[in-house]
């Protein structure tokens, strides 16, 4: 696999090519809006080809594109390499709006490219054991999930994320997302209606940096979370409770780690797991599909999908009204 970078970003720089290269893949190319910024990161990260034209790193011999640039820019950027004939593993969320999200899966779904967006939480061992004990039962039917998700936003990533709607900034578009994949992830639907609130002024200029959301679920499961850009000390987790017991989770919701157990009763049963991760195992099923063999750890439906909650989410908190998730047309 030979990639192109579309943006010169921290994601890119701090875990990505490093994910490609332990998977045997090369970089051949890096796109930045600027030309210093990106011979810099050419320099820094060891890559022969740096440029600010899209259409420049298009021309190179990649076969597909990871696209790390701020929000706004994902669209016009995915459609520019799908017309180019190359694959695309896209940040989330994949793009500003439902219908260009649609666009752009639909387009490279008609051009028999793969599309993977890098929701990178369910390439986690530590969720896929949950999904597992879901799934066998262990919990019996599931009545409810809690995600708490509030986190201090580190300094060096208060930018355009606190600061500009434009870019896509907001905690709804940054972290919903993430968790909106998580739980459908898990729990294998789509939220169906949603109500949430929202508050911004600490850190968020213009942004929200904070939402409560309840999510309602086809098969009647309520769903409650809290994603945040203030909260220093609250930690993170994700808990799913059925009626035969509860699966608490604490620390899984950024990093490959935490602990896991299975709650009955008085009975507490530690959970086992082996971390590997995230981003490795993104990049290898991303190249595993584009070799034929499967497909991406989260796909172009599933970035639709985790959008379409976060844009519901944030509708819902903006108007106060309870609102449908508008899955578009796919
Ligand atoms: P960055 O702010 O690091 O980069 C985004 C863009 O900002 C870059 O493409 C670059 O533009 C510009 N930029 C970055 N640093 C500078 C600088 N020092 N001076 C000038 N411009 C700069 O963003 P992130 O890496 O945090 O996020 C990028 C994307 O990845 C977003 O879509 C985000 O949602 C997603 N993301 C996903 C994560 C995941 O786990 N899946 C985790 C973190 C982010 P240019 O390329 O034009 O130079």
């Amino acid at each position: 696999m030979k990639w192109g970078l579309i943006g010169a970003s921290a994601i890119a720089g701090n875990t990505m090519i490093d994910a490609f290269r332990r998977n045997g893949h090369e970089v051949l190319s890096v796109q930045s809006s600027g030309q210093s910024r990106a011979d810099e990161f050419a320099a820094k990260h060891m890559i022969p080809h740096a440029t600010t034209d899209v259409e420049d790193l298009l021309g190179q011999d990649v076969d597909a594109v990871y696209i790390s640039s701020t929000n706004e820019k994902h669209f016009p950027q995915a459609m520019a390499a799908i017309r180019a004939g190359k694959h695309v593993l896209c940040e989330k969320p994949v793009a500003m709006n439902l219908g260009d999200a649609v666009t752009m899966v639909k387009a490279a779904e008609d051009a028999g490219l793969v599309f993977g967006t890098n929701h990178h939480l369910r390439n986690g061992a530590n969720h896929r054991a949950i999904r597992d004990l879901i799934r066998k039962g262990a919990i019996g039917e599931v009545l409810s999930a809690r995600v708490f998700h509030a986190v201090y936003l580190p300094q060096s990533l208060q930018g355009w994320r606190i600061d500009n709607a434009g870019a896509g900034g907001g905690v709804i578009l940054d972290i919903v997302v993430h968790d909106a994949d998580t739980i459908r992830f898990h729990l294998g639907e789509d939220p169906v209606q949603v109500v949430a609130q929202s508050t911004s002024g600490r850190l968020g200029n213009g942004v929200e940096d904070s939402v409560m959301s309840v999510w309602s679920m086809p098969s009647g499961v309520q769903v409650q979370t809290h994603e945040s850009f203030t909260h220093a000390h609250a930690g993170n987790g994700i808990e799913f409770h059925g009626t035969e017991g509860s699966i608490i989770a604490r620390g899984v919701m950024q990093k490959p780690e935490g602990e896991i157990v299975l709650r009955r009763g008085d009975e507490v049963t530690p959970v086992a797991f082996e971390p590997e991760d995230l981003y490795e195992r993104s990049a290898r099923l991303f190249g595993e599909a584009v070799a034929g063999k499967g497909k991406p750890a989260a796909d172009g439906r599933d970035g639709i999908a985790s959008l379409a909650v976060a844009l519901a989410v944030a509708w819902a908190a903006e108007t106060g009204q309870r609102t449908a998730v508008d899955y578009g047309d796919i």
